[in-house]
């Protein structure tokens, strides 16, 4: 007889921003689950802020899998229409960092995309179901505003479409995600701009009108031009998850008027609120400042693994930075420093030996001194409200601390309980929080690593000072061979490994 997935034994609870509540999940087809996450915009190299927001909803979807769900995870590549300021003025992000750097918008996306996987790689998340991009749903993106003009939510001006936000209000709520008020904020907006074309400056773009310099565009029957930023994510998710989905997750700050803008839509293009449980998961900050590439207040992920930052004292493995970041509730703001960090890696190693101890500890009769069953228990029910990762992560030092005392045999483990402990402790550990096993011994030699690269850029740096320019070329050229790269900026040289 097959076994009954988990999840008719299991009652998750998600905290759903639009009722400000945790709800008892359930899925509109039973069994199956669609998920969309709004994606990175691919024109510069992702940093830990947002890698976060990732590891978060890789928590998330692990979780649900493991439950036993089918899940169709949709997440998106933003590789056009988001301007400068997240707003309808300014220059595409993508176009502006092609013309800085004198290459076409392409080669920009296709650098930043294969950076962002490589990265989330190293973080050990497991890839989207499907990864649909901005610029391959054109076709989608216009024929849904076709049906919202009809729909009598959208007008033209000059070339460019926007939404009705005023009009849309009068039979639907807009506003009820953010819980903003659009009168209050038509009252309290100052006069628009003479050469807007906008009825409200609430109203945002579905389509604009391209400016002769802007590069990136496409026919439409109102001009050549390009999406707004917020239609995408709702053509994709309607596309592959239907008009009505089950799960949407993005960073806290996209709740407004991003998702906003979603609800929006999606109710003006189909008539049915296009979302049943909206998931935000909350910002790492760096000094207590969000980290942000627009303030420069960040840290590359390349930091970390190198430790070569005056933020950090050492490097640090990609598991423990997310050990670090699972300690953390989804929902709670995250501070980043060394100390956390190194806190969290001993933490880290202290679990993984446990592991290792727990396959090779003896058996005896009976178990005394901890109940496994209920142990087991309370793992779920940690996950089960709201994917609470810092509990379930004190339920395994629980553990940790109950395996030292057989290991000294101060307690007693029976060999059932020792096979349900093992299976349950690897299936949160490796499978659900998605850590990866490293020693100590193998973080100890990267750490001796970057001491090592550090020692040879400063015999380069002597070398070139002496104009010994074999030797300096020959120190980058082989650690580049190794995979090492140096980079020269102002304030000296720095390493990334490739
Ligand atoms: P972007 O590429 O700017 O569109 O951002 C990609 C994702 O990262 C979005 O879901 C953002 O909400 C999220 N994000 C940006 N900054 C942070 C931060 N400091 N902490 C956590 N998530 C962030
Ligand atoms: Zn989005």
């Amino acid at each position: 007889m097959a076994v009954a997935p988990l999840y008719k034994t299991q009652e998750l609870k998600i905290y759903n921003s639009i009722s400000g509540q945790k709800e008892v999940f359930t899925p509109i087809t039973e069994g199956n689950i669609g998920m969309y996450v709004c994606g990175p915009t691919v024109y510069s190299n992702v940093h830990l802020g947002n890698c976060r927001t990732f590891i978060s909803f890789d928590l998330i979807y692990r979780y649900l899998k493991h439950l036993g769900y089918k899940v169709r995870y949709v997440r998106n590549i933003t590789d056009a229409g988001h301007l400068e300021n997240d707003g309808d003025q300014g220059e595409d992000k993508v176009s502006k960092k092609a013309r800085l750097e004198q290459l076409e918008p392409m080669e920009i996306v296709q650098r930043y995309t294969l950076d962002f996987h490589n990265i989330l790689g190293k973080f050990n998340n497991i890839p989207p179901s499907i990864e649909p991009t901005a610029t391959g749903h054109i076709v989608e993106q216009i024929e849904i505003i076709k049906t919202i003009i009809d729909n009598g939510f959208a007008y033209v001006a000059n070339g460019s479409v926007y939404f009705d936000v005023k009009k849309f209000n009068e039979t639907n709520h807009y506003g009820k995600l953010s819980g903003r008020n659009i009168e209050d904020m038509i009252a309290n907006t100052r006069e628009l701009t003479a050469q807007s074309d906008k009825k409200n400056p609430q109203d945002f773009a579905l389509w604009k009108k391209a400016e002769p310099e802007h590069i990136m565009r496409w026919p439409s029957p109102w001009s050549d031009g390009f999406p707004g930023w917020h239609l995408e994510c709702t053509v994709m998710s309607t596309k592959y998850l239907g008009e009505q989905f089950d799960i949407h997750g993005g960073g806290m700050d996209l709740k407004f008027p991003h998702h906003e803008c979603e609800i929006a839509q999606g109710e003006a293009a189909c008539g049915v609120t296009p979302v049943n449980y909206w998931m935000h998961a909350n910002m790492l900050t760096l000094d207590g400042k969000k980290m942000s590439k627009s303030t420069g207040n960040i840290l590359s992920p390349a930091e970390i693994f190198s430790g070569d930052s005056d933020k950090l004292n050492k490097a640090f493995a990609p598991t423990v930075a997310r050990f670090f970041m699972l300690q953390a509730h989804y929902r709670s703001i995250l501070d980043f420093s060394n100390d956390a960090l190194e806190a969290s890696e001993k933490g880290f190693f202290r679990l993984m030996e446990s592991i290792e101890t727990l396959d090779n500890l003896k058996t005896n009769v009976s178990t005394e001194g901890f109940d496994v069953q209920i142990w087991v228990k309370e793992c779920y029910e940690a996950m089960n409200d709201d994917f609470n990762s810092p509990i379930l992560i004190a339920k395994l030092f629980e553990a940790v601390k109950f395996i030292n005392s057989v290991k000294e045999e101060k307690a007693t483990l029976s060999k059932a309980d020792h096979k349900l402990f093992q299976q349950t402790m690897n299936q949160f550990v490796f499978d659900v929080l998605g850590l990866v096993n490293i020693n100590e011994a193998s973080s100890d030699i990267s750490d001796k690593l970057s001491g090592t690269v550090e020692l040879l850029i400063d015999l380069r740096a002597e070398a070139r000072a002496n104009k010994n320019f074999a030797t300096s070329d020959k120190i980058r050229d082989e650690l580049l061979a190794m995979g090492i790269q140096l980079k020269d900026g102002r304030e000296g040289t720095s390493f990334t490994l490739n």
